[in-house]
């Protein structure tokens, strides 16, 4: 039976997953979703892509996601991110 393929940037389900953790620490950031994809957007672009092979369906487990010098860096991309789109929001006011 063929199999369906897929690329995914492992990297972004890890910058979405800590996004929250992060937003937790800045109560006077925006969570409006044009925000939070600007720092998303923003944190991918300071940090290597890893992209993986998966199969439509397969079902992973969050807990082998993250390294933990990974995370260091997406932490650090995501704070600098969040600190750019509070000074220059894109949402509607
Ligand atoms: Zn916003």
């Amino acid at each position: 039976m063929a199999q369906e393929l897929f690329l995914k940037n492992y990297m972004e389900d890890c910058v979405w997953e800590l996004l929250d953790k992060v937003l937790e620490q800045d109560p006077a950031a925006c969570r409006c979703p044009a925000c939070r994809y600007d720092m998303v957007a923003l944190a991918l672009n300071n940090l290597p892509p890893r992209y993986v092979v998966r199969e439509k369906g397969e079902v992973y487990s969050k807990a082998s996601m993250l390294e933990i010098q990974h995370r260091a860096d997406i932490y650090t991309a995501l704070t600098k991110a969040l600190a750019i789109v509070k000074q220059n929001p894109r949402h509607e006011s």
